[in-house]
């Protein structure tokens, strides 16, 4: 891919090659002349693209077609249709090589099986700065998740919606005292976190909201409830399931469609003003809220109600 992109280009320490970015001019926006374009190349030679002038976002994985935004990218790029048509053939014929190497493989395509349409990232976006990564450094979220920052209406930290490490969605969390402090773009059906699950992990944490999941490399599914269609996506993970509410009235509703979905609960008795995983992670530690997690792990449902009963029974105190 390397090849293909312009002569004047820079690389920054994480990886990120940067040059005048090809797509803005074909998407009604003017000529980026300050490098705002930036790919990403893995080792495996797939990469993954994100303008920061226009928002356009495209990817490519080994062993995958390119994508509609990927041929798109490679066209504005100058790359002839044959050698296009090149690249994807070679890209194919690792999908059985691939195939040797086992799990890895047999997730991707698990969840090759539930497919979303690429979305954009908001326009105008830009790397996190100083403000950004001391909020999440407060909320302690890792910092190497690809998190972008906007100023414009509000100023926001960008969370991209990845599945397969395609984007496709976002949530904005502003940063600001207002309301909403967040908006989404999310499809029907739409997990986030199945690209932060390792290849051989026994267990997948479900929780409701992207810190959460972000703080522990859980699922979030987003809201307090979980509908068919996220359920189809976290069982074809292949884990074992143990979901993790706030602990709010909200939250409730989260236990019963657990206990209903015969999934393992966990409402571990945290110290007071501990309401969800986040808090618990900047209380306690990553590894601490984990080991809560697993001790209070119940899969008998007499359990789980009574555990909810002494919670709501708390709460209302
Ligand atoms: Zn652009």
């Amino acid at each position: 891919m390397v090849s293909f992109l312009p002569g004047k280009r820079k690389q920054t320490a994480s990886g990120w090659i940067s040059f005048n970015a090809p797509c803005c001019v074909h998407r009604g926006d003017t000529q980026d002349r300050r490098q705002r374009g930036g790919i990403k190349p893995s080792p495996d030679s797939s990469w993954s693209y994100h303008c920061f002038n226009c928002g356009y976002t495209a990817s490519f994985v080994l062993g995958r077609n390119l994508t509609f935004k990927a041929r798109k990218l490679l066209e504005w790029l100058n790359v002839p249709a044959e050698e296009i048509e090149r690249i994807n053939l070679e890209s194919l014929k690792h999908k059985s090589i691939e195939g040797l190497l086992g799990e890895r493989q047999e997730v991707i395509q698990k969840l090759q099986a539930i497919e979303f349409e690429d979305r954009d990232l908001p326009v105008t976006t830009q790397p996190l700065n100083e403000l950004a990564e001391e909020y999440l450094h407060s909320r302690s979220i890792p910092l190497d998740y690809p998190f972008l920052y906007k100023t414009m209406p509000r100023p926001g930290i960008v969370i991209p919606f990845t599945h397969n490490n395609q984007v496709v969605g976002h949530t904005t969390r502003f940063l600001d005292d207002r309301t909403p402090r967040y908006i989404q773009d999310i499809q029907h059906g739409y997990v986030f976190g199945t690209d932060l699950q390792g290849v051989d992990w026994q267990w997948a944490i479900v929780v409701e909201g992207v810190f959460d999941a972000l703080s522990i490399n859980g699922l979030a599914v987003l809201h307090a409830e979980i509908n068919d269609a996220q359920v189809r996506l976290i069982r074809s993970l292949g884990r074992e399931i143990v979901v993790v509410p706030d602990q709010d009235e909200a939250g409730m509703k989260l236990v019963d469609r657990a206990v209903e979905l015969g999934w393992a609960v966990s409402m571990p008795e945290w110290p007071m003003g501990i309401k969800d995983v986040n808090d618990a992670v900047i209380r306690l530690g990553r590894l601490a809220t984990l080991i809560t997690i697993m001790q209070a792990r119940e899969t008998s449902k007499i359990k789980i109600e009574l555990r909810k009963k002494q919670l709501v029974k708390r709460l209302r105190t």
